[in-house]
């Protein structure tokens, strides 16, 4: 099995008026995907680089322009996204996983197809390697950017950043310094980390005559590990002031904060929103 490690770069619409709305809202079209192939290894066998003609947002933004380097004139003769994509797809060949630096690239990948109605089921499985990187390399749970990781590496930038080429090689060295396998392993774990690190997971707990029965409500200890599923409760909340308490939970995949916030409906009726995120 081989590893795809992949980087794109999207042109945006001028304005929200001028944004394609249906049947999504387009936030990038893409119009460069960088990608690497590694084999088991790690290391690289394969690369490509290819520039792909817009079909939505013909303009290039003026501010992808200067952060990408790319010029209207070398994207206008290239291949269009259907087929770029088809010779992305066959480049990757069948047995792969692909490897991104967070989130982004593969949503927009996602909308893309969907926009030009092409399928998805053929996409291999895609792994966003922050999470992995944060439990090998930072040991602290965050999006680290890609330049914030090379540096943590001691990877010294020579590329122009923000090219889906240059930016594609530099994730696959990130990759190269990670054990992919024991990630691999782990994946749902660590990427739920820090999944739960970014987002958190919000309650609310409504309708209390006072700010004292609020607080008192025995729901608000007890709750249970985002990742595992398994019951945890809090000792004691600390108060942080009038509107708002803390407290911290050890779990097995590390620190969890749980943050409790006091609010109040305009009928003067008391609700408590309960926030809990890894550390
Ligand atoms: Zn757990």
């Amino acid at each position: 099995m081989n590893y795809i490690v992949f980087d794109m770069e999207w042109n945006q619409p001028y304005s929200k008026e001028s944004a394609i709305q249906s049947p999504i809202y387009l936030t990038g079209e893409i119009i460069q995907i960088g990608a690497i192939k590694l084999n088991e290894k790690a290391q690289a066998i394969d690369c490509i680089n290819l520039l792909v003609a817009p079909t939505f947002y013909r303009k290039l933004h003026h501010r992808i322009r200067k952060m990408t380097g790319l010029d209207p004139k070398m994207l206008k003769d290239q291949k269009k996204f259907k087929e770029a994509i088809a010779e992305f797809r066959e480049w990757c060949g069948a047995d792969c996983l692909m490897l991104s630096w967070g989130y982004d690239d593969l949503q927009i990948l996602r909308d893309n197809l969907l926009m030009h109605d092409l399928e998805e089921d053929w996409l291999p499985p895609c792994l966003n390697l922050q999470g992995i990187f944060n439990h090998q390399i930072a040991h602290e749970n965050r999006q680290f950017s890609l330049e914030h990781a090379m540096e943590m590496l001691d990877i010294v930038p020579t590329l122009q950043a923000h090219n889906a080429f240059n930016d594609a090689i530099y994730t696959a060295r990130v990759a190269k310094c990670l054990d992919l396998r024991e990630g691999i392993r782990n994946y749902p774990e660590l990427n739920g980390i820090l999944w739960y690190s970014m987002h958190g997971v919000k309650e609310t707990f409504p309708n209390f005559r006072s700010r004292e029965r609020a607080l008192a409500d025995h729901r608000l200890k007890k709750l249970s590990c985002p990742i595992c599923g398994k019951t945890l409760k809090v000792r004691h909340f600390t108060e942080i002031d009038e509107k708002n308490q803390a407290a911290e939970l050890q779990t097995r995949h590390g620190l969890l904060s749980v943050r409790l916030k006091i609010m109040q409906t305009q009928k003067k009726a008391y609700y408590i929103k309960r926030t809990v995120r890894f550390v």
